[in-house]
Order: C-alpha cells, then structure tokens, then sequence
C-alpha cells in the first residue's frame, strides 16, 4: 500500500524519528558497569516531566496498567477504603483491578463524558469523620470519552475537608501533554505509560511516587513482588534492576526527555491545547457533531472523542478510515461503543498532521453517510489556527 498509515488512536502515538532511530541499538549487558550511567541519566528529565523535586520515578517493563497495581499493592491492605470514580472505560478499569485486589470502594457512578466529580468527593471524604478511605483514586484524562478532570482541584478537596487520604492519579494519557503537577498538587502515585506523551513504543510503566507513599510500603498488607516498589528501590539505588530491564526504550526515553526538553513543557502543554482546539472547531463549526465530552471544562487537549448521529456505527467509521484511507482512528469502549469514534491528537504533532486525521475521519463519515459538508472539518479546524498565534513548537527555526 502506497503511502504512510495516519495514526489518531490516542496511544500508541507517532513517534519522532531521532526518538526511533536512538532505540536502534544493539543489546547490552544491564549489569555493566556503564548500565548506571544509562539509567540515572534518565531521573532528572522525569522528575521534570512529573513536575516534582521528592517524587521518586520507578520505571517497570510493564504498560500503565502495571503502575496502577503498582500503586495500590505497595500502600493498602486487603479490606482498605477506596474513593473513585467511574466515567469510561479506564476510570473503570482501574475500580475493577482494586476490588480484584480487595479493596472497598467507594465508587461513584458518573455520566460518561463527564469527569471527577469534585462536589461528591468532598462530600464523601467530609463524611470520612474517622478517615477509612485510604486513597483517592482521580484519572486526569479518560482516553475512552475526550474527558479531563481537576487533579488541582481534588487537592484542593483534600485539603479542605483536611483529609489524610492518599492521592493516586492516572496521568496515563496526560503527562507531557496536558498540565500535571506532582508537588504542587501533593500526588502520591503517577500513574503512566510510555506509548502517550512520552512518544515512546509501549513498554514502559512508570510511576512517580511520594515520600509519603514510600513510608507505607512495609505496612501495605497487599501481596506484591515484580510491583515491589522497596525490591525496585534497592536496585535503583545501585543503578540496576531487580530484573531484565527494557534497554532499547531506556535510549528511547533518553532520546524522547531530551525533545521534550527543547521545546519545553509549558510550551508542549500549548501547543496540544492549540492542536485540540483546532480538532474542536472541526468537530463543532465543520461537522455540525458534538463531542462525548459534556462541557467545556472537561474537554480534553490529548483526545476528541465525536458523538456520531443515530443509526450511525462508529466501527464502520473506523473501518471505513483504516482500510479506505490508512488513517487509524480510535473506537467507542464498552458504554460508548459503536457510538463515537476518538483522534487521539498527543505526542508528536502539528497542524497539517492532525488535518490528515480530521480529512480521514470525514471522507469515512461521507462514506458512510454521515451528512458532514465535505471539507468542512478541515476547513474549520485551518480557521481556528490561522487566526490564532501558535506556539513556538509548531514554528520552523
Ligand atoms: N489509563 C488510561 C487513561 C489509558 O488511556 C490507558 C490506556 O490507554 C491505561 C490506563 C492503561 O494503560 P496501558 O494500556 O498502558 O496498560
């Protein structure tokens, strides 16, 4: 087939050449002596990502789901109290693994397209008088419906009600990419993978975790060992892991820490609110569609997640895009199955990029059906950034 596939989906995303071509490596030995070298050079760029001077990062051969284990295993015990909500298919996810591990949660339904509830948190943690719940879970981005949520904010719950509980966030589709602040916001655990913002293939789970967090490994009563954050620990601390570690995507995450340098974070979290309000304009002034995403406040800059009108099935949208145009758009999850189609818009990406996916997705919807003017959402999508200053890492210099 003639040409490139166009990858949306929101995770894995596309990879910058010099981030690939630094994975390119022949094996090494990870007990060398020069393996330290390699692994302790990847902490400052990390903590700079996390925003955080305490936080410690742990990097697993794991995807973001390891880390999510990671987290509860290393600080609760079988039986502890969980606050969290369910909102797409992720936030549920995660609800699922701690009652798998025996956890109580208490959990609270909300509408999909909708993100952390901050009234109802504050309510039940306010009614936590003897302070059971042990952790707050919050997933900062749900990849399922376009949703981000307030991580400051359930700080500031926290803080308000002056509860003790922990805070857990998954920022699997967040970090680098949208704002995310391990010390301002006192997060606990970080929750990521390193297929997302970080450019990178999947295969790395890492996990940024607080001093505080740290002190409660030994009395955690959850059984745990490739997850054990204190076996990590003491092989970190001499520069090594505990097992076979993922050597080509350490080059890689060396590499993607640098790019994410050069063009800074504040600059990076710019430029993919800019890119995301050119995909809204596509969605909302082109196509005439609404977004899963309820409000405004929880529009997400990594994901748009399109509402298709009835009768219409998003697989066939999908379809029709990867096997028509080689664009790979991402599909509806559980609940919202077959009802959206998502352009995941993260990583590396500019604006002439993302027009291949808005292109895409509306020649599939006209395929389809779907009653969209043709070159509508493009159209749309140039206007907003024709009119509107970009930032500095989308100019050529
Ligand atoms: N959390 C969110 C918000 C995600 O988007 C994903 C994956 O897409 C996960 C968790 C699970 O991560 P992984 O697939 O890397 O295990």
């Amino acid at each position: 087939m003639a040409g490139r596939n166009f990858l949306f989906v929101p995770g894995p995303t596309n990879l910058p050449d010099r981030i690939q071509r630094a994975m390119m490596i022949s094996m090494e030995d990870h007990r060398s002596p020069i393996f330290p070298r390699l692994y302790e050079s990847l902490l400052p760029g990390l903590k700079r990502v996390f925003r955080t001077e305490t936080g410690v990062p742990f990097i697993f051969p794991s995807s973001g789901s390891g880390c999510w284990e990671a987290a509860i295993a290393n600080t609760l015990s079988p039986g502890d109290k969980v606050l969290a909500s369910r909102f797409g298919q992720f936030s549920h996810l995660w609800i699922e693994m701690c009652k798998n591990h025996g956890l109580e949660v208490h959990e609270i339904d909300c509408e999909w397209g909708t993100g952390v509830p901050l009234d109802e948190y504050e309510k039940v943690l306010s009614e936590d008088t003897k302070h059971e719940i042990k952790a707050v879970l919050a997933c900062q981005n749900e990849t399922a419906t376009g949703v981000t949520s307030d991580i400051g904010g359930v700080r500031k719950v926290l803080d308000k009600v002056g509860h003790p509980a922990l805070l857990f966030v998954d920022s699997v589709s967040a970090l680098a990419s949208v704002d995310f602040r391990f010390d301002d916001w006192k997060v606990d655990m970080c929750v990521t993978g390193s297929q997302k913002g970080l450019m990178l293939p999947a295969g790395l789970g890492i996990l940024c975790v607080s001093q505080k967090a740290l002190g409660l490994t030994s009395s955690a009563g959850l059984k745990r060992d490739y997850f054990d954050l204190d076996i990590m620990l003491n092989a970190n601390k001499t520069g090594y892991f505990p097992y076979t570690p993922a050597l080509p995507l350490f080059y890689g995450l060396r590499e993607a820490l640098a790019v994410i340098e050069e063009e800074g974070l504040d600059n990076i979290i710019a430029r993919h609110h800019y890119l995301a309000e050119g995909a809204r304009a596509a969605v909302f002034n082109g196509w005439g569609l609404k977004l899963c995403a309820k409000e405004p406040k929880w529009y997400s800059d990594t994901v748009t997640a399109v509402m298709l009108p009835d009768g219409v099935n998003g697989a066939d949208i999908i379809l029709r895009a990867f096997k028509r145009y080689n664009v790979s758009l991402g599909a509806g999850l559980s609940k919202v199955a077959g009802k959206l189609f998502r352009i995941g818009h993260l990583g590396d990406m500019n604006e002439v990029h993302l027009c291949a996916g808005i292109s895409g997705a509306e020649m599939s919807m006209l395929d389809n059906g779907v009653k969209v003017t043709p070159g509508s959402g493009v159209a749309a999508a140039q206007e907003y950034w024709r009119n509107n200053e970009p930032p500095p890492g989308l100019l050529v210099r």
